[in-house]
């Protein structure tokens, strides 16, 4: 692997040259409005039947859980997040009181949910930090830092978040944001093995929560849009000793792994990647979501976008690219594959397959059929037989301008032949766009409505081919031209395109494939879902409310104001007879991010990261919420030519811009490079920017990427952006 990581980065390097000639303005928005203005739903056939298969279960199950428990990731192994406890009800949820908090020691993304087990709640943290409460009182147990370096955090695309730990046999396990696996002592916290799961000399990640099968961890990364190469693995429990590896897309022409996938690379997946170089990693991680079904002993994987992103650089003579964009499904005592099922074939528009998968069985066209849910970034809402991957209904739950809809005779989409701009040469504007339709935020099913909840997003983006694609090490590889789609610096624009950004909750019934509901919220990018059996709907919003809703028919219950926005998702627990319901708070992952000033439409208050939980008889209170400061220093005097200042924003939009935002414009949760003091001073911003003088804070120095030129361009650019802002 180390020396597949060196070859791609001396055979491709620094060979190319800085387009000069592209400016810091662009079409995002006249195009992203045009989009906005011009959306398509999309059509669907009818339903398929098929023959299920069922393989009965290889090893003694996972031990089940207490009554009162939440003992998985996403409640249970079919990862439903539907508690079947009914003390907080529609009739009482309107006295549900906080009954403890705790204050977390950052201020980047919260995405865990937590884990409730023999009293005890086990949660994480941004940089992997994990937690354990007595879940009655929210005293903390013990808390664990597995010391992510600081300079990792340059290694990730969309913030150094983790989605929680799994729990089983007095063990706690959690993957750090470096790539290890980590297992704990679930009494103490003390660590009781340790397993590097990645090449470190490749920008590999972990925000994903392990899961469980008889014996096993399974483990995944991220890092596609680095162009990585994908795989999920299996580490034995007791001993961490990796078991399996199942690699989702080929590596190197002719070259077996001795993994899982050898088999059906060979036989299948090979003939779907033409001409991919072997530099070229391909994407296909599995970064997220994963469900297991022990009756038919499948291990359901959610496989991401493929890596670079254009087509043009991975696979030049096209193909459908197996198995990126594709559900999974593998024996998971050995990583064999049984099916695939592809959504996007080709993907060229990081629309992922790793969004939140549930198992459930329903009653469809009069027959019971055991399915898999999941509605991807693509914007299609898929129900799929989980026996053989047969798919059984795909409809657009958001708009969608890429698709016309699924042809249900071949299970592929007809795809607008613009959205090929890989092959047109023009940009093309997509809905949904790079952000997902719906994105990691779990959802729920609520056996008792048949509806399934999820966060919807109406994020029109611009995919722009980059004519002049050069390696980096320490940027994103997407082949895609980030700087032509920057927004402009105009107000009126950034204000009509924000006014187009949407948000909402979708109440999915899948059997009818039609939304039963919906509600608007303040902007995109909002928290999880929980839903009960006594007929409640939990979810955070962007803007900072956990609020209950009535999951028939979504009329608002209740609402805290958590003084942050929230991503994560509420779950609930009872001990000692008493039910709770808990989450963790705070503002972060890629939308602010990447999007910066776009995202403030949905919340514009700083992270204020706490674990929050709530019981009809609480009795605490949060502190009261202190103003932040708003810097109102004018800013540095400009500089650099209009070359270097193009320059700058040519970097600054490959290298910068993921963290920082989009033109400058910080989404609250990184500093706002336009308000800061460093960037009138050269030799501090040198010392940052390419000497890593704040790398212990996630802020890595460029060396590897950026000459002190690059660097003291950005600056130019980043200064020019302060005074055009000032002016308006
Ligand atoms: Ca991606």
């Amino acid at each position: 692997m180390r020396g597949e990581s060196s070859e791609l980065r001396t055979a491709q390097g620094r060979a190319g040259q800085h387009g000069a000639s592209r400016t810091t303005g662009g079409s995002f928005a006249s195009i992203a409005l045009a989009a906005i203005l011009a959306v398509q739903m999309a059509g669907c056939g009818s339903a398929s039947d098929t023959a299920s298969k069922v393989v009965a279960p290889a090893v003694a199950p996972l031990a089940e859980p207490a009554q009162g428990e939440w003992a998985r990731h996403g409640f249970n192994l079919s990862e439903d997040r539907f508690s079947p406890l009914e003390q907080i009800k529609p009739d009482t949820v309107a006295g549900l009181k906080l009954a403890w908090f705790h204050d977390l020691d950052t201020s980047r993304g919260q995405e865990a949910t937590p884990i409730m087990v023999g009293g005890k709640l086990f949660t994480t943290s941004a940089w992997s930090k994990v937690q354990a409460f007595d879940a009655a009182s929210g005293t903390l147990l013990w808390s664990y830092d597995p010391k992510v370096p600081g300079e990792a955090g340059a290694k990730g695309c969309c913030d150094v978040v983790n989605r929680g730990v799994a729990v089983e046999n007095g063990r706690v396990f959690v993957g750090t944001y470096d790539g290890r696996l980590v297992a704990l002592d679930a009494q103490t916290g003390k660590e009781m093995w340790v397993v590097d799961t990645v090449d470190q000399a490749q920008n590999y990640t972990i925000t994903g929560a392990p899961r469980l099968v008889a014996g096993k961890v399974i483990i995944g990364n991220g890092g596609a849009e680095y162009a990585v190469r994908g795989y999920v693995s299996a580490y034995d429990m007791e001993t961490g000793k990796l078991a399996w590896r199942f690699y989702t897309v080929p590596g190197k022409a002719g070259v077996k792994d001795g993994a899982a996938s050898d088999e059906i690379m060979a036989k299948l997946a090979d003939a779907t990647w033409m001409g991919k170089p072997d530099t070229v990693g391909g994407g296909g991680t599995v970064w997220d979501s994963m469900a297991y079904d022990p009756d038919l002993d499948l291990l359901y994987i959610g496989v991401g976008n493929s890596g670079p992103w254009n087509q043009n650089i991975r696979s030049p003579g096209g193909g459908d690219n197996l198995f990126v964009a594709s559900i999974v499904a593998l024996r998971p005592q050995t990583g064999e594959y049984v099916w695939h099922y592809q959504e996007t074939p080709g993907d060229q528009w990081d629309y992922t397959a790793t969004q939140h998968m549930i198992l459930a069985d329903l009653m469809i066209d009069g027959k019971p059929r055991k399915v898999l849910m999941q509605a991807p970034k693509n914007g299609f809402f898929y129900v799929i037989d989980r026996t053989d991957g047969k798919l059984i209904s795909a409809d657009g739950y958001v708009k969608q301008t890429w698709t016309t809809g699924v042809d249900m005779a071949t299970g592929r989409p007809m795809i607008n032949p613009e959205a090929f701009y890989n092959k047109t040469g023009k940009p093309w504007v997509s809905l949904p766009g790079l952000l997902g339709g719906h994105n990691w935020h779990p959802m729920a099913f609520n056996r008792s409505t048949g509806l399934v909840y999820f966060p919807v997003n109406e994020i029109a983006t611009p995919y722009i081919p980059d004519d002049h694609f050069e390696w980096k090490q320490q940027a994103v590889n997407l082949g895609v031209d980030l700087a032509k789609a920057t927004m402009p610096a105009d107000k009126a624009i950034v204000a009509a395109v924000k006014a187009g950004l949407r948000g909402q909750i979708v109440a999915w019934d899948p059997v009818k494939r039609s939304a039963a509901w919906s509600v608007d919220l303040a902007g995109p990018w909002n928290g999880g879902m929980l839903t009960t059996a006594s007929g409640l709907l939990f979810g955070g919003t962007a803007a900072g409310d956990l609020v209950a809703y009535d999951a028939k028919d979504g009329r608002k219950l209740w609402s805290f104001p958590a003084q942050s926005g929230i991503v994560a998702p509420p779950m609930t627990y009872a001990v000692n007879g008493k039910q709770y319901v808990s989450i963790v708070v705070g503002w972060g992952g890629v939308y602010p991010l990447l999007l910066g000033e776009m995202a403030k439409k949905s919340n514009d208050r700083p992270n204020r990261s706490r674990v929050l939980t709530f019981s009809l008889d609480g009795t605490a209170t949060l502190p009261e919420l202190q103003a932040s400061a708003v810097s109102s220093a004018p800013p540095p005097r400009p500089f650099g030519s209009t070359a270097q200042i193009a320059l700058g924003a040519q970097v600054y939009a490959r290298t910068c811009g993921g963290c920082h935002g989009d033109g400058v414009r910080s989404g609250g949760v990184l500093p706002e490079l336009r308000h800061s003091a460093m960037a009138g001073d050269r030799d501090a911003w040198q010392a940052v920017v390419i000497g890593g003088a704040l790398k212990d804070n996630g802020m890595v120095g460029f060396s590897r990427d950026l000459t002190p030129d690059d660097a003291e361009a950005v600056r130019a650019y980043v200064v020019a952006r302060a005074n055009e802002d000032s002016k308006q």
